[in-house]
């Protein structure tokens, strides 16, 4: 795919420009979210119940979505690689207990390495070398970068529905904002093939407020006429309330522990159980059904 234009503020690289926006009223509905127990579930899994406050009609001007657990599956293949390196470690140590240290260690080094495959495989060599107290030998740190390296260039699987949902909104102004390795990322977009569906990608450094309020001005989005959509709470969802803007939670089976947060109970989200819902859910808060 095109290289990025360059690094935005805050670490971020954009690619793509802006255009094809909707010019209306803004998306008025609060949705009761799960969080403050109003909500409630119609039976395909949404919580989408409309309180009874009059909303306006209006469009959203961007949509974004996630891409890690969100249109590809990623966390099952951490996982998998998890449980080779608790095996390669199972002389040393029990499952449970590499696992867990290798999570403290993956946070102790966040700040220093970022989101990302590259990241986890030198955590994981630092976990091992610490671990077996320096006598892990030289082969197993091999096969611990073998495993990384796997990692990143393992084939990308779509998650279900989702070249349905892009198909669906076509013509909407579609942004992919997701965040981690740069290389990782752009390898995966590329190989997703669904890079053309979006007007813009967006690959962060890290999903906090105002790295979504850099994105929104950069672009010129207003954040009370912007949509994020994807499994993380803590990283698509709860950031994107917090500057004015409407999340949807949609989450995955597996999200990895340190993606897990809890919303205040002031802060409305919306849940849904599958992406598929998403233009459903999009034309309840525009008010078009
Ligand atoms: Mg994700």
């Amino acid at each position: 795919m095109a290289l990025p234009n360059g690094p935005g503020d805050g670490g971020a690289w954009s690619v793509g420009d802006c255009h094809g926006r909707e010019t209306a009223g803004i998306a008025g509905c609060r949705y009761a979210g799960r969080v403050n127990g109003e909500g409630f579930d119609n039976g395909a899994g949404a919580w989408s119940r409309c309180d009874n406050t009059p909303r306006e009609v209006g469009m959203f001007e961007a949509i974004a979505l996630d891409a890690d657990d969100t249109l590809w599956e990623n966390e099952t293949f951490f996982r998998a690689t998890e449980a080779d390196f608790a095996a390669l470690l199972s002389e040393h140590a029990d499952p449970d207990l590499v696992n867990a240290r290798l999570v403290a260690t993956e946070m102790r080094n966040l700040s220093r390495y970022g989101f990302g495959i590259k990241g986890f495989m030198l955590s994981m060599v630092q976990t091992a070398i610490e671990l077996t107290e320096g006598r892990i030998d030289g082969n197993s740190i091999g096969r611990i970068i073998e495993m990384g390296q796997d990692m990143l260039s393992h084939p990308v699987h779509l998650l279900e529905g989702v070249e349905q949902v892009l198909a669906t909104l076509e013509g909407r102004h579609l942004l992919l904002i997701t965040k981690g390795d740069l290389i990782d990322q752009e390898r995966k977009i590329a190989a997703s093939g669904l890079a053309g569906h979006f007007a813009g990608v967006e690959i962060l450094a890290d999903k906090t407020p105002a790295s979504y309020a850099s994105v929104l001005a950069r672009r010129a989005i207003a954040p009370e006429r912007f949509l994020m959509a994807g499994n993380s709470m803590k990283s698509d969802v709860m950031p994107v309330i917090r500057i004015g803007g409407t999340g949807v939670f949609i989450p995955h089976d597996l999200t990895w522990s340190l993606e897990h947060a809890e919303p205040q109970q002031d802060e409305s989200y919306h849940e849904l159980a599958a992406i598929a819902q998403l233009p459903v859910l999009i034309d309840e808060l525009e008010g078009r059904s």
